[in-house]
């Protein structure tokens, strides 16, 4: 028996497989289709994967997608040694739980249609979630491709494959539509961007998405906004859309349909359905150490709803490694960041002005601009910000907003300051190297303590 089985090796279980191996746990570690999960196999990694050479610029469009291919395996080759040098046995197959309480006992159907049995005292649930597919007629279409697969699809995505595709709607507005948006654009494609309401990156920045709307506009991203599809029929090659529009009759063609409006939980496939553990609004329940319902069962990333982020789903694991082992860790959302991948990069932690308002906190804020970085600047980059919201009392910081050059790189400083309750005075008098990009966020401190 082992002391903990976990479920799904994307960046969840794989971190939680690791840290309770490592904290001297027998562990084994069960996935159906290939380690890394959505992370690694199409999401974050061959998205920016992309990006680094279609937008970021870094590299050549010749030979793209074998360099794509090879960043995924090299990757996944490090999660097998990872595992096996932390001693965690890795069963491939569909695992279905047939005992929630006291021992947890665990089916493994294998490829060859082989079942193994196996037990544990604890076990993990980090089975991720997938594409919403809209209802609508012909949603099933091979021209209608969905946000958490498109990604490795080469007939879209491979400048030696993709001439076929003119045209692709993209039905959604949140992150990973308009990074897909974004990078279809500079492949040469037309895009149109379909969304349900005017709404961009619901839960950003006020000032960021502002931005954002304007470099689209700049773009001449063709926006819909109040969009319903009613129907996708095949025509000439590609699709024929109908729906509404604003309450009237919309009609659009397209060679493809990107489903991008959102994700949800998988809670099927493993035995959930009729098993004890509470499911609240769609998501595993869980308390701030994982824990579901039943004593013992724990469950990290994707599959308990909120935001879904690979470096969530893996601090949520340490959570939960942490609670089995007798430890205090916990996660904190309000230091929870997060990017956008588009040009100019989007990168954000903690409050938005918005936010901490909504919670009552008197604040100021203050922005200090690329524009004015020599290394912006030197790198004919000075479009963009860095926007620091802080506690009026003390300048705590709350927030940080980034829009600009390394956006997501810079983050890093940012997120300490946010999850160590610094103030804009602790990061404006700590010396900053010249000349470089964290400047800026300096910069924004020494406003925030002026105002
Ligand atoms: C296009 C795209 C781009 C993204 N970009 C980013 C980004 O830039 N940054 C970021 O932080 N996040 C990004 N994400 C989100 C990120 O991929 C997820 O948040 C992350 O993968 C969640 O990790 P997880 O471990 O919860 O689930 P997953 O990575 O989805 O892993 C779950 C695993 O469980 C396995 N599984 C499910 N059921 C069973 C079963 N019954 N038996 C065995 N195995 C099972 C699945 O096969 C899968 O491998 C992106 C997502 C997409 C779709």
């Amino acid at each position: 028996m082992y002391d903990l089985i976990v479920i799904g090796g994307g960046p969840g279980g794989l971190r939680a497989a690791e840290l309770a191996s490592h904290a001297g746990m027998s562990v084994a570690l069960i996935e159906k289709d290939r380690l890394g999960g959505t992370c690694l196999n199409r999401g974050c990694i061959p998205t920016k994967a992309l990006y680094a050479h279609i937008v970021g610029g870094k590299g050549e469009r010749d030979g793209l997608w074998s360099r794509v291919e090879a960043t995924m395996d090299k990757l996944r080759q490090g999660s097998a040694t990872a595992l096996r040098m932390a001693k965690v046995k890795t069963y491939r197959g569909t695992a279905a739980v047939t005992q929630w309480e006291g021992e947890k006992k665990i089916s493994v159907r294998k490829e060859d249609g082989s079942v193994e049995e196996i037990a544990s005292s604890r076990l993990l649930v980090a089975a991720g979630a997938r594409s919403v597919r809209p209802s609508f007629a012909g949603n099933d279409l091979p021209e209608v491709l969905t946000g958490d697969w498109a990604i490795v699809d080469p007939l879209l995505w491979d400048p030696e494959r993709n001439g076929d595709v003119r045209t692709v709607a993209v039905l959604g507005a949140g992150v990973i539509a308009l990074e897909m948006a974004m990078m279809l654009q500079n492949l040469g494609k037309n895009v149109i961007l379909l969304k349900h309401s005017d709404q961009i990156l619901r839960r950003l920045d006020g000032d960021v998405k502002k931005k954002v709307g304007q470099i689209m506009k700049k773009r001449g991203t063709d926006v819909r906004e109040y969009v319903r599809l009613s129907e996708a029929v095949q025509e000439g090659g590609g699709l024929l859309l109908r729906g509404t529009a604003k309450d009237e009759p919309f009609e659009e063609r397209c060679d493809r349909l990107l489903l991008a409006s959102s994700m949800e939980p998988i809670l099927d496939g493993f035995g959930l359905e009729n098993g004890p553990v509470r499911v609240a609004k769609g998501c595993i329940a869980v308390d701030d150490a994982m824990m579901t319902s039943v004593e013992g069962v724990y469950a990290v990333g994707d599959c308990t709803g909120g935001a879904m982020l690979a470096h969530l789903a893996e601090y949520q694991a340490l959570a939960a490694v942490s609670h089995m082992t007798g430890g205090s860790y916990r996660v904190d959302l309000d230091a929870l960041p997060a990017c956008v991948f588009i040009e100019p990069e989007v990168a954000t932690v903690g409050l938005t002005e918005e936010e901490a308002r909504a919670r009552g906190e008197e604040i100021v804020s203050a922005k200090a601009h690329f524009g004015a970085n020599g290394m912006a600047l030197a790198m004919g980059e000075g479009d963009g910000f860095v926007k620091v919201v802080a506690r009026a009392a003390g300048r705590t910081i709350l927030g940080v907003h980034i829009m600009g050059p390394e956006a997501a790189s810079l983050l890093g400083e940012a997120t300490l300051a946010v999850a160590k309750h610094l103030t804009a005075e602790d990061v404006a008098n700590t010396i900053h190297a010249h000349p470089t990009l964290c400047e800026c966020f300096r910069d924004a401190c020494r406003r925030v303590m002026e105002e």
